[in-house]
């Protein structure tokens, strides 16, 4: 799986490029792109990221361990700011590993949930490499600051009342699914499928948040889990295919998918070019 994942990583190199060419076309183009989500916030309030060139620095005020290697990090939100960020979109996390002192910058996809962002600016952090960035994050401890800089931009989804929409993530790739799918219940209007695939059924990245959301909105909100390895009652042992896509998917509306390069590949290449007639955005 972390090497699956790995071709969703975007390098240093990357990184330093994206922070070039968005510097130049300047903040308010970022700035724009989040407007959205602003103006359904407090206008009173003064937006986290106003400015991209130089960043925001953030207090870490909890920590949460998800799964076995997966931690949320919630970073306090100073008074008299809000999020404004629109959901799904990744933020630039800069800072310097507490062992060696190197400097670690990588994306990562805020949690906006119905609770989630209150006071508080979160993320669920899986360690992939305890000498990459996953690992410096790893290692804060409560009250530790560290640079946070975006966000950087997405396609910003509207789907009509009536449409149905189809989510399918793959390990990390649930967290900006996770915001998204959290924003279009709160607005009440689109029937939903999550299918959720882990490599291990005790790898469900956000279970007890997507639960929960399962509980309150359960007749907008259908789940699947699936895994091939280990067993959790509520988790299918199956794997994404052609098969299980044309038996679980709705069918004839919007398809969502964020996770490793091979899954986005199979889904695009493989499965949807069948019989499946479902409109794909790949995150
Ligand atoms: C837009 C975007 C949003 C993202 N959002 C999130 C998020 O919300 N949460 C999240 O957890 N991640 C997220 N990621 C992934 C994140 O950016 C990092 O890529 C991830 O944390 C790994 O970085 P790293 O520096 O720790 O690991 P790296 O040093 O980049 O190492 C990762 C890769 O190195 C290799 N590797 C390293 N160590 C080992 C080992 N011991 N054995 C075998 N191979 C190894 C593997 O190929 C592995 O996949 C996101 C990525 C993108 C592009």
């Amino acid at each position: 799986m972390i090497k699956a994942l790995s071709t969703r990583f975007i390098n240093l190199k990357t990184v330093s490029t994206i922070i070039g060419i968005t510097s130049l076309t300047s903040s308010l183009y970022f700035y724009n792109k989040s407007t959205l989500a602003i103006q359904n916030d407090s206008n009173q309030l003064k937006p986290l990221f106003p400015n991209y060139i130089f960043g925001t620095k953030l207090k870490l005020k909890e920590i949460i361990q998800d799964t076995h290697d997966t931690k949320i990090l919630k970073f306090q939100i100073p008074d008299g700011y809000n999020l404004g960020l629109s959901p799904g979109q990744p933020i630039l996390l800069s800072l310097r590993d507490k062992q060696t002192g190197s400097l670690k910058i990588k994306p990562y996809s805020p949690l906006i949930g119905p609770e989630d962002n209150q006071d508080t600016l979160q993320f669920a952090i899986k360690l992939f490499n305890e000498n990459g960035t996953s690992g410096a994050l790893h290692k804060l401890e409560i009250g530790d600051e560290i640079k946070f800089r975006g966000p950087l931009p997405i396609n910003n989804f509207k789907f009509k009342p009536e449409e149905k929409v189809n989510f399918i993530a793959g390990g990390c790739g649930i967290t900006p699914i996770y915001s998204m799918i959290s924003k279009l219940l709160e607005q009440g209007q689109n029937e939903i499928k999550l299918i959720y695939s882990s490599s291990h059924a005790n790898e469900i990245i956000l279970k007890s948040k997507i639960d929960e959301l399962k509980s309150k909105y359960g007749d907008k909100f259908h789940v699947i889990y699936l895994s091939n390895n280990g067993y959790q009652q509520d988790v299918l042992k199956s794997k994404i295919n052609y098969e299980f896509l044309s038996q679980n998917l709705f069918q004839n509306s919007n398809l969502i998918v964020c996770g490793s390069k091979g899954l986005t590949t199979d889904i695009k290449n493989k499965y949807l070019n069948k019989s499946l007639n479902n409109k794909l955005y790949i995150l």
